[in-house]
């Protein structure tokens, strides 16, 4: 049965004081209260991660945390100043890590193309690629939804083999919803989620849709998590701005139906 998933995503939130201090209040809030079938994954900044493996040693090895990178290079290794391998993330013992996240898409015009580069040398490194898709307000209105969406699967994940398409965990994150306060409806998500657990069941079959975990993201909160979680085809959240308050994630985290 596919995982029930919560992962914040800090983006270039927090000083090294800070990113110690949230992550001693997340694994500890973690380690006595959260719900023990989810799994938790925190993608601080890069800089952040090993602070984070040591911090949540326990927590890990118990398989209720995790940790992920927000990026990754497209290369396996060289001469490309500032990147970050799939390689180095596998060495520190990372496993999951965020690919094609808007923000990227927007900023540093990271392609289909490049999602599709990186989730390979993820999975070539053992690591868990969570790839986020949706589309902007303008696609929304102009009725371009689920051709958007079925481009980026089709172009960042479908040549996959199944066996490393099983190991993807996808996001689905309307940008129009990304920080801006506005969750899609609980309808609204699971509409899309729906459309694509079919398109991976038209590519790769009922066993393998039915294995894929597939969360939601954009402005979650904790009001808003329990509703969107109870849908049959969200299998849990890629949280931004609700992940860096301990309390708040928390809550989200348990947001699950009993
Ligand atoms: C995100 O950036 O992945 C995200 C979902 O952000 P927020 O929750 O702040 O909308």
């Amino acid at each position: 049965m596919r995982k029930k998933i919560v992962a914040g995503n800090w983006k270039m939130n927090k000083n090294f004081q800070q990113a110690e201090e949230l992550l001693s209040e997340i694994s500890e809030q973690v380690k006595t209260k959260a719900t023990s079938d989810v799994t938790v994954v925190v993608c601080p900044s890069f800089v952040f991660v090993e602070m984070a493996l040591d911090l949540c040693r326990d927590e890990k090895e118990q398989d209720i945390f995790a940790v992920g990178a927000q990026d990754v290079s497209v290369h396996d290794k060289g001469a490309y100043t500032g990147e970050v391998s799939a390689e180095m993330l596998k060495s520190m013992e990372a496993e999951y890590c965020i690919v094609g996240h808007s923000e990227r898409r927007k900023y540093h015009n990271e392609t289909n193309a490049d999602v599709a580069q990186k989730v390979e040398m993820l999975l070539q490194n053992e690591l868990n690629p969570i790839v986020c898709v949706g589309e902007s307000l303008e696609e929304r209105e102009s009725g371009k939804l689920f051709d958007v969406i079925k481009t980026q699967i089709n172009e960042g994940l479908f040549g996959l083999q199944p066996v490393d398409f099983l190991h993807v965990v996808i996001a689905y994150e309307p940008v129009w919803a990304i920080g801006t306060g506005k969750t899609a409806t609980s309808e609204q998500a699971q509409e899309i989620h729906k459309y694509i657990r079919s398109l991976i069941e038209d590519k790769y079959g009922k066993e393998i849709a039915r294995n894929i975990s597939i969360l939601y993201g954009g402005s979650c909160t904790p009001q808003t998590a329990p509703e969107l979680f109870s849908q049959p085809d969200i299998d849990g959240g890629l949280i931004g701005g609700a992940s860096l308050k301990a309390e708040d994630f928390l809550a989200i985290i348990n947001s699950f139906e009993k």
